[in-house]
């Protein structure tokens, strides 16, 4: 195992202005940022922004620098949904702005709070176009991708940018929103018994959104009118850390429940009112939807496809303009999560619920039958070899199961899609993938703001070619000794390492990867234990020491190149698919 034994000099220091009674623009950013909550910014220095990290560290802001911006944002945004505070993500000017920004539309996309604070070059070159250093106008960039975007110029100006950039992050649907500070006010100086006037502590940030007392009525009387009702948790839900009303809701009506991916485990997903395995059922049969922070966008078939024609729908969520936006909503409840439930659950005490009980059993029924077929599956794959996603799946689900409290992150195709259906989570909010977007690449800077925001250990099932997009920033977990774990499933492609060159002239395939390249090695390099593993014996005994290590850890799995079909389970929305999708 390599590890560094060059002892680097001591830092360098930013300067300090000339007068101690005067600070500057970056000081004054550090401490309305710390004045304001903030204890953490994940980011990755240059000009403007290098003076400005180390006086925040400084200030006690943890700073955790990445290698690639874009995984620094997605750590923030992933900080974002598990705590309900803003991750922070720090970028300097221009390709860093960009490479962050993603990160920002995507949370934006998936409604975490999260702000990307990015320094930019001076106005007037830009906006003159005369080729400024790292010139971009970045503010008219970020401005139609992200929630909210504001520019400061001043440095007196900080602390309100600050609350404002706060409020927008957190406030009504959270979303990601970009605070741009340029070089001349991170550089300027004021004296600083005015700077410490300006800093103060915003009052209600993320307010209360009471629902009507209308709305509310409407949604108990058409749940309680159900005779096949299901609740539908969405990752808003896990959010809004409500769990005891969420228990309660599905508990004291024992109305089944779903749950979508980053919601599972808010309730456990074997619970006896999981009707997790009967989705198909639940979709075509449910009188009466009740969506509980979950949108019903593609991930639902935008509420057509296999959906019950005649099914009304109730839907729990802060933002009005999501209703109808792809069927009608008969019962809307705008509010926050916490005041909506407290409103529905006191209205459920008065009413008499309809629903029939043949309507549970049937589906624990089909729970039953579903869940022995899908352990066959994976028991008949259990001696694969080379072992196939479920042979290894076969052997990580116990494992996992058997450690509630670790975090999972995931993403890929075929390992995103098999090791969601295979995992069942018991805890709310240990779950963290590809979400909304089902974008790649969320990894390794979900790995790391999951770690850093709960100080708990983290296993990724990754993908080999999702891992590929940031797989850089495994260095990240090394450097800031995380209790991380990172598996790779290497069937060396994208979906598999099969696909056919069909020119003939030697290149790979587009799909094609490497499915003999050893990803253990990339983790030596950076100090890690690795493990290379070929068979279900060596996966069940490298995963579990890892765990129990609580170091940073990579085990490359090695799959057959033929396991996982193409696009995972969505290779209907291929474009030469398309033509038998009804939607
Ligand atoms: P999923 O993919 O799990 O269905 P979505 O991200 O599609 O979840 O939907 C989450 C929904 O939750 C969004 O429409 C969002 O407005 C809503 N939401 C987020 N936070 C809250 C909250 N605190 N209270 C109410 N609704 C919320
Ligand atoms: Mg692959």
């Amino acid at each position: 195992m390599a590890t560094a034994t060059i002892k680097a000099p001591a830092a360098t220091q930013p300067a300090a202005p000339k007068y101690p009674e005067q600070v500057t623009g970056m000081y004054i950013l550090a401490r309305a940022l710390k004045n304001i909550g903030i204890d953490t910014m994940y980011g990755l220095v240059g000009i403007p922004v290098t003076e400005f990290a180390y006086i925040a560290q400084e200030q006690n802001i943890r700073f955790v620098g990445f290698r690639h911006e874009q995984q620094a944002g997605m750590a923030a945004a992933t900080h974002g949904f598990l705590t309900k505070k803003p991750g922070v993500l720090l970028t300097v000017s221009s390709l860093g702005f960009m490479n962050g920004l993603t990160a920002t539309v995507n949370a934006t996309v998936n409604c975490y709070p999260m702000i990307q604070i990015s320094g930019s070059s001076e106005r007037a070159p830009i906006d003159l176009d005369q080729g400024a250093y790292e010139g971009l106008d970045q503010l008219s960039v970020a401005k139609g991708l992200v929630k909210a975007a504001y520019r400061v110029n001043r440095p007196e100006d900080i602390p309100l940018a600050v609350a404002r950039a706060y409020r927008a992050a957190v406030s009504g649907r959270p979303g990601g929103v970009y605070l741009d500070v340029t070089t001349p006010c991170l550089g300027a100086v004021m004296n600083r018994a005015d700077a410490e006037k300006l800093l103060f502590t915003p009052v209600d940030p993320e307010p209360k959104h009471i629902p009507s007392p209308e709305s509310v009525d409407r949604a108990v009387k058409l749940l309680a009118s159900a005779k096949k009702p299901v609740i539908l948790l969405g990752k808003g839900a896990a959010y809004a850390q409500v769990d005891e009303k969420i228990r309660k809701l599905v508990e004291s009506t024992g109305i089944p429940f779903l749950q979508m991916s980053m919601a599972k485990g808010l309730m456990p997903d074997k619970h006896p009112l999981s009707a997790m395995s009967c989705r198909s059922t639940v979709m075509s049969q449910a009188d009466v939807v009740m969506l509980v922070g979950a949108r019903l966008n593609w991930l639902l078939s935008r509420g057509h496809g296999k959906w019950n024609p005649d099914g009304r729908f109730i839907q729990l969520d802060i933002e009005p303009e999501e209703i109808d936006c792809n069927r009608p909503i008969a019962a809307p409840v705008i509010g926050d999560m916490d005041s909506s439930l407290s409103a529905i659950l006191s209205g459920l005490e008065s009413v008499k619920l309809s629903m029939d009980p043949a309507w549970i059993k049937a589906l624990q029924d089909e729970t039953k039958v579903k869940n022995a077929r899908f352990m066959a599956r994976m028991t008949g794959n259990a001696n694969a070899s080379p072992m196939n996603h479920w042979c290894a799946l076969n052997v990580i689900k116990p494992i996992l199961e058997a450690n509630p409290d670790v975090i999972l992150v995931n993403e890929g195709a075929n390992t995103l899609d098999d090791t969601r259906d295979a995992v069942d989570m018991t805890l709310p909010r240990h779950r963290v993938d590809c979400a909304t977007w089902a974008i790649m690449g969320m990894g390794m800077g979900s790995v790391v703001g999951a770690a850093v925001a709960t100080g708990k250990s983290v296993v990724a099932v990754e993908g080999d070619s999702a891992f590929g997009f940031s797989g850089m920033d495994f260095s990240t977990v090394c450097r800031f000794n995380l209790p991380c774990t990172v598996v790779i499933f290497n069937n060396g492609g994208i979906y598999n390492g099969v696909g056919v060159n069909m020119s003939g002239n030697g290149d790979p395939a587009p799909t094609t990867l490497d499915v003999n390249a050893r990803y253990d090695k990339l983790g030596e390099a950076f100090g890690a234990k690795t493990y290379y593993v070929t068979t279900p014996d060596e996966l069940k005994s490298a995963l579990t020491e890892a765990i129990a290590s609580k170091k940073p850890a990579l085990i490359d799995v090695q799959l057959a190149a033929d396991s996982g079909k193409e696009s995972g389970h969505i290779g209907y929305l291929n474009p030469a698919s398309l033509q038998n999708v009804i939607v």
